[in-house]
């Protein structure tokens, strides 16, 4: 993977561009998407968002997203547009698994990939240019850091302001995290120079629940979730008759497994939710209990030091077992973290 630096001379030139992100996308891998979708049609590129799945609604505001095309809902068109393509974007994931249905599709495409993004160990043979570094808080702040640095600080508009904001706010936790960095808070000075309205994009992210979702959210924490307080740990697993009684939709138990770490003492968050082909694991951790590893070690996964993802194919009440039993291994090093 050459560096991304060395792409963008090529900015200057008109191409056929398509930028995807990971599935289920959620307001970095959006926020980033569009944002970028926004600065190269600036520049006058040919291009469109494929998503290799859908999205939560809370994201449907955000400019652009009439535009984005939904690979499981628009395949034929998803498939050509790639064909077609000189390069294909691949924002905030790091190895093309992550992209579903649509990995055979972009393995198949002639374009050249450029890589964006700040998961750990990328997969940089895939990528023809691009930069990993997970020193970043966001894609959206690699993105900034994309337009600013090839020269283009001044196609920076309010809908491009907007998308970066989303991802900034989203996957710093509303700036509390660690990755909340002084380059971070300097980003969005600028957009709030620029008029970025801020509060009105709190309000569209997180004050967007149904009545079902809060009600899902009660009877996960009343009955769903079990506290081991010998390892430091909560745990909650949803079965899937919670997710169509209370009819919860793409994105409603985002941010679910954050109130988890919220109890005192508590250093790692589990939740597992059985989705229709699979059971997704969500981990949170507070200190230097590292759930990258961990989601790669015991449930095929990854993601950062503090959050990561995985999946198992077994029942969700076999699965939460199963993970009741590996922290065993992990007591010393679960209860001796400060
Ligand atoms: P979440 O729990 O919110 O789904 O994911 C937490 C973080 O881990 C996100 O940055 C997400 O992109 C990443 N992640 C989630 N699932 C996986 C997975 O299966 N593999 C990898 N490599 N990363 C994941
Ligand atoms: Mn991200």
């Amino acid at each position: 993977m050459q560096s991304i630096e060395q792409f963008y001379p090529f900015l200057n030139q008109p191409f056929k561009a398509v930028i995807t992100a990971h599935q289920k996308p959620d307001g970095d891998a959006m926020g980033s998407s569009l944002a970028l979708y926004h600065f190269l049609k600036n520049l006058g590129h040919d291009v469109t968002v494929i998503s290799p799945t859908n999205w939560a609604s809370f994201l449907e505001w955000m400019p652009g997203t009439k535009e984005v095309i939904d690979f499981e809902d628009n395949r034929e068109k998803a498939i050509t547009i790639i064909n077609e393509a000189d390069y294909i974007f691949c924002l905030d994931f790091n190895i093309l698994h992550r992209t579903k249905h649509l990995e055979p599709v972009i393995k198949e495409s002639k374009a050249i990939r450029i890589l964006i993004d700040h998961h750990q160990q990328p997969d940089t043979p895939s990528f023809g240019y691009g930069i990993s570094d997970v020193l970043m808080s966001s894609t959206c702040e690699m993105i900034y850091n994309f337009i600013v640095q090839s020269g283009h600080s001044n196609l920076i508009n309010l809908d491009i302001a907007a998308c970066l904001y989303t991802g900034l706010m989203t996957d710093t936790g509303s700036f509390r995290f660690p990755s909340t960095t002084a380059s971070v808070h300097k980003i969005v000075a600028h957009l709030k120079e620029l008029g970025l309205k801020h509060s009105l994009i709190h309000e569209s992210i997180y004050d967007n629940s149904t009545e079902g979702r809060l009600k899902f959210m009660g009877n996960a924490f009343l009955n769903r979730m079990t506290i081991l307080p010998e390892y430091k740990t909560a745990i909650m697993a949803i079965p899937k008759t919670d997710i169509y009684k209370f009819e919860l939709k793409t994105g409603d138990t985002e941010g679910l497994v954050n109130y988890l770490l919220s109890i005192e003492g508590i250093k790692l968050a589990a939740i597992v939710i059985d989705r229709e082909e699979e059971r997704k694991w969500s981990f949170r951790s507070k200190g230097n209990f590292d759930v990258n590893i961990f989601a790669r070690t015991h449930f095929e996964g990854g993601g950062h030091a503090n959050a990561a993802g995985g999946r198992s194919s077994k029942s969700v009440e076999e699965t939460a077992e199963d993970f009741k039993t590996i922290i065993k291994e992990y007591k010393s090093q679960l209860t001796q973290l400060k």
